[in-house]
C-alpha cells in the first residue's frame, strides 16, 4: 500500500535536498544558554536562540518548576475546562494581563495554538481581517480556519492598509493583525501609525508579541510599551517560548469579552491539553522577576547597541533594527550559507536565510543578541564576522 506514496515522498525530499532546502538540525548537547556544547563536543557561542533575555537555564525559574513538581504534580491530563485548570493557571493568566496592562488572558500549548484559536470564534463572513504580509505562518493558517473576508498589506505599508480600510468599511467588524517584531528584518510594527488608522476607520487590532514582550519598550512590555498604547490594543498574542524562559506555551490577553469569548469556544483551548503546572509556576516566577528589576531588559538594549555599532564600525550592512534581532545582508544564498559554515568553525553559532525565507536576493545572516551574552561573547562575534567576512570579501 505504501510503495506509491513512498516514491512519492522520496521523490520530494530530493527536490527539496536539490534545491538546497533541506533543513538538517544540529543537536546540542547542553543547556540552551550563551555558550553551548554542540553533538561534535565543540563548545560555541550561541547567535541563534530567541533566548533573549537569557532565562532559559535561569536558575531562579528551573528552581520555581522544581517546586511546582513537589507541590502540583507533573501534568494536567486534561483540557481546561473539565478538570485541567489549576490555581497555578490562574495566577499565570493574571501575571500575563498585569505585565501587558490588559483585562484578561487566556493561556495555550503554544502561541501557534493562540493564533490558530484567535479568528474563528470571533469573526465571520461578515467580518474583514486585514493582515500584514510578513505575518507569522501560525496568524496565517489561523486566519486561513476563519469564514472573515480576507485583506493583506505589503509589509509596514501605511497607505495599502488604509486602502484596504476603506474597501472593508463593506464588512460589519475590521480586525488589522500585525506582527510585533518581524523576525527577519527586526523592524518593529508602526503600531501608533496603525492604531490611528484603527481609530479613523472603525478597525480593532491584534499584536503578535512572540519576539516583542520581553524585548521591546524601556521595561519590554512590547510594542504597546513602546508605543505608549496600553490598554488600547483589543487583542495581544505572544509566546514564553522565547524571552520569557523558552520553554514552552502561548497566550492572548486583551479585552475582557474577546478573551472570554476564547475560553468558550478556541478550538486549541478547547481540545488540547492544559500546559504542564511546572511550566505556569516558572512563568509566574518570571513575571515577577520583570517585575522586581529591569536589569534584564537594560542589559539586552545595551548588548543589542553595542553589537549593532560594532558591526556597522566593521563595515557590515545591516538592517535597520529596533529590536535584538539584527540582520547581517549578505544579498547571496550561497554566500550566507558558506559564511554561518565557517564562523561555526569560529565557534559562532549562528543561521544564514535566503529565499523562499526571505525575498530573492536578499540573503542574511540573523543574529539575536540576548541579555546571556557577555561583552566577551559579544568581541568574540564581532571579532569572527570580520575576519570571516574579510576572507569572503563581504567586508573590506
Ligand atoms: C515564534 C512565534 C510564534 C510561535 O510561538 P510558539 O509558542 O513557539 O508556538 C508565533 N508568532 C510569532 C510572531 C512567532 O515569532
Amino acid at each position: 500500500m505504501y510503495q506509491d506514496f513512498q516514491k512519492h515522498l522520496q521523490k520530494e525530499l530530493k527536490a527539496i535536498e536539490e534545491a538546497g532546502l533541506y533543513k538538517n538540525e544540529r543537536i546540542i548537547t547542553s543547556a540552551q544558554q550563551a555558550a553551548i556544547r554542540v553533538s561534535t563536543g565543540k563548545e560555541v557561542l550561541n547567535f541563534c536562540a530567541n533566548n533573549y533575555l537569557g532565562l532559559a537555564n535561569s536558575k531562579e525559574l528551573i528552581k520555581a518548576a522544581k517546586e511546582a513538581l513537589d507541590t502540583h504534580g507533573y501534568g494536567m491530563s486534561s483540557v481546561r475546562f473539565i478538570c485541567g485548570t489549576g490555581d497555578l493557571h490562574k495566577q499565570l493568566e493574571a501575571k500575563i494581563s498585569e505585565f501587558f496592562g490588559t483585562e484578561d488572558a487566556i493561556l495555550y500549548a503554544a502561541c501557534f495554538d493562540a493564533n490558530g484559536g484567535v479568528f474563528e470564534p470571533l469573526l465571520d463572513e461578515n467580518d474583514a481581517i486585514i493582515s500584514d504580509s510578513l505575518n507569522h505562518a501560525s496568524i496565517i493558517d489561523g486566519v486561513r480556519l476563519c469564514k472573515a473576508q480576507r485583506y493583506r498589506y505589503a509589509n509596514a505599508n501605511m497607505d495599502e492598509l488604509e486602502n484596504c480600510l476603506k474597501v472593508a468599511q463593506a464588512q460589519r467588524h475590521r480586525l488589522i493583525v500585525t506582527d510585533g517584531v518581524f523576525s527577519m528584518d527586526g523592524n518593529v510594527a508602526p503600531l501608533d501609525k496603525i492604531y490611528a488608522l484603527a481609530t479613523k476607520y472603525n478597525a480593532m487590532v491584534m499584536v503578535d508579541e512572540s519576539h516583542s514582550a520581553g524585548v521591546v519598550g524601556k521595561t519590554g512590555r512590547g510594542t504597546t510599551e513602546q508605543f505608549n498604547l496600553r490598554g488600547k490594543i483589543e487583542i495581544l498574542t505572544g509566546t514564553l517560548g522565547k524571552a520569557f524562559g523558552g520553554a514552552v506555551g502561548g497566550f492572548t490577553t486583551g479585552k475582557k469579552e474577546i478573551i472570554d469569548m476564547l475560553r468558550q469556544r478556541s478550538r486549541p483551548y478547547l481540545f488540547s491539553n492544559s500546559i504542564p503546572p511546572m511550566i505556569a509556576a516558572a512563568g509566574i516566577r518570571m513575571f515577577d522577576m520583570m517585575s522586581e528589576t529591569n536589569e534584564l531588559q537594560d542589559k539586552l538594549h545595551s548588548n543589542t547597541d553595542y553589537f549593532v555599532s560594532k558591526m556597522k564600525a566593521a563595515g557590515f550592512d545591516i538592517k535597520p533594527t529596533q529590536s535584538a534581532i539584527c540582520a547581517v545582508m549578505l544579498y547571496d544564498a550561497k554566500l550566507s550559507q558558506q559564511m554561518a559554515a565557517k564562523l561555526l568553525d569560529e565557534g559562532i553559532y549562528v543561521t544564514g536565510f535566503y529565499y523562499p525565507v526571505v525575498p530573492k536576493d536578499l540573503a542574511r545572516i540573523r543574529v539575536q543578541v540576548s541579555a546571556g551574552h557577555e561583552i566577551e561573547h559579544l568581541d568574540k562575534c564581532v571579532a569572527a564576522f570580520t575576519k570571516i567576512g574579510k576572507e569572503l570579501g563581504v567586508i573590506k
